[in-house]
């Protein structure tokens, strides 16, 4: 059952990486399609941090994870990719032609030349705090990410953790919050110090409220929370809230590409630094989750390794064209790719 697409290569995930490597297959007249659990682009730019700066991608001084991908969508626009979101993609088998055949959790086959693997930190998940009933609040009251900030306009928010995720979200939800309280519980923070320092300067000005202790039950109806429960050490307590955010972490589950053949290291893709090619021919890995000496897990690193792929991915779809480097700055043929010329 299900439909068959056949094209030149099929780029599993859809964060900046993998959307830049549209970018470099397309100058090289490769076809892409892109296949993401999620249901839109940018991978964790888009998932984990929309709304925050990112400092060190190359001529942008600032830039958001949203903008970022809006604006590597815009780049990669000229090149028609078709993007397949909500699936995952299960399985990845090289066949007798030496093609690729991958299958997706919703059913569809697609046949490939090249398979770029741009799967980040796998099929990651944030963990689920072990509060009974919880999941009847997620997505309502209840969120383990911060999609819109106005979410959480004047609402009693409640957020739960130590780490970077939960500091950074209780100095940026606070001045739009209605109230807001930050439970740990310990008194000993894994976030960075400056921003531990400034949220105890928010609750000695009395604009926020530390507590310690763990969430042990919620209260609400219909998805929304209006009490969440405390177990502290000084006793339990029971305070308003109308949004909760958990920040107990993410599981970064490779999922299913542990079981395509291909040599890992510590759950990472092992990959050649010239080709970024894993240790099947053709199927290629780049971004967070491939592995070689002196990787940073950097977003601009990820677009360096897009680049030669391409060069490599091009040399397997089109074994007799002699591909002659070219700036897009002077060349016509590339600005005619990009619609410009
Ligand atoms: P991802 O962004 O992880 O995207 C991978 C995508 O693949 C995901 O959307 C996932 O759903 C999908 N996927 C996985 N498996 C499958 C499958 N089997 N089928 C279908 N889809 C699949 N980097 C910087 O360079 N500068 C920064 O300032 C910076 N700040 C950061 C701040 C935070 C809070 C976080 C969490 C990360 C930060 N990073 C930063 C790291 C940066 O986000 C990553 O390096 C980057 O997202 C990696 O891009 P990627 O495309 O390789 O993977």
């Amino acid at each position: 059952s299900g439909n068959e697409i056949v094209t030149d290569v099929v780029v599993i995930g859809g964060g900046p990486v993998g959307l830049f490597s549209v970018f470099e297959l397309g100058l090289l007249d490769l076809k892409c399609h892109v296949i993401d659990i999620l249901d839109r682009p940018g991978g964790q730019c888009a998932e984990l941090y929309p709304e925050k700066p990112i400092y060190d991608i190359p001529g942008f001084p600032v830039v958001t994870g949203q903008e970022l991908t809006d604006n590597l969508l815009k780049q990669i626009a000229p090149f028609n990719a078709e993007f397949h979101y909500n699936r995952m993609v299960n399985s990845v088998e090289k066949q007798a032609d030496g093609t690729f055949r991958l299958v997706t959790d919703a059913d569809e086959t697609f046949i490939a030349k090249v398979v770029v693997i741009a799967a980040g930190g796998g099929s990651f998940q944030p963990k689920r705090p072990p509060v009974e009933g919880i999941e009847a609040f997620e997505g309502k009251s209840v969120y383990y990410a911060v999609r819109k900030m106005d979410d959480f306009r004047d609402q009693d928010v409640v957020i739960v953790g130590g780490g970077d995720s939960a500091l950074d979200w209780t100095l940026n939800l606070q001045p739009i919050a209605r109230s807001l309280t930050l439970v740990h519980r310990r008194d000993a923070f894994k976030a960075a110090p400056a921003s531990v320092n400034r949220m105890k300067e928010l609750v000695m000005e009395g604009k926020i409220n530390f507590l310690l202790g763990q969430v042990s039950k919620l209260d609400g109806e219909n998805g929304q929370i209006n009490h969440v429960h405390l177990t502290m050490d000084a006793g339990d307590l029971s305070i308003p809230a109308t949004r909760l955010l958990p920040f107990f972490g993410l599981t970064m589950k490779l999922g299913p590409v542990a079981d395509w053949g291909l040599d890992l290291n510590d759950n990472l893709i092992v990959v050649d630094t010239e080709k970024f090619e894993t240790s099947v021919p053709g199927i290629f890995a780049i971004g967070d989750i491939n592995h070689y000496p002196g990787k940073l897990k950097l977003i601009l690193s990820g677009f360096h390794e897009a680049a030669l792929m391409a060069q490599a991915a091009k040399k397997i779809v089109s074994p007799d064209e002699r591909v002659i480097f070219q700036y897009t700055t002077s060349s016509t043929k590339l600005q005619k790719k990009l619609g410009v010329a």
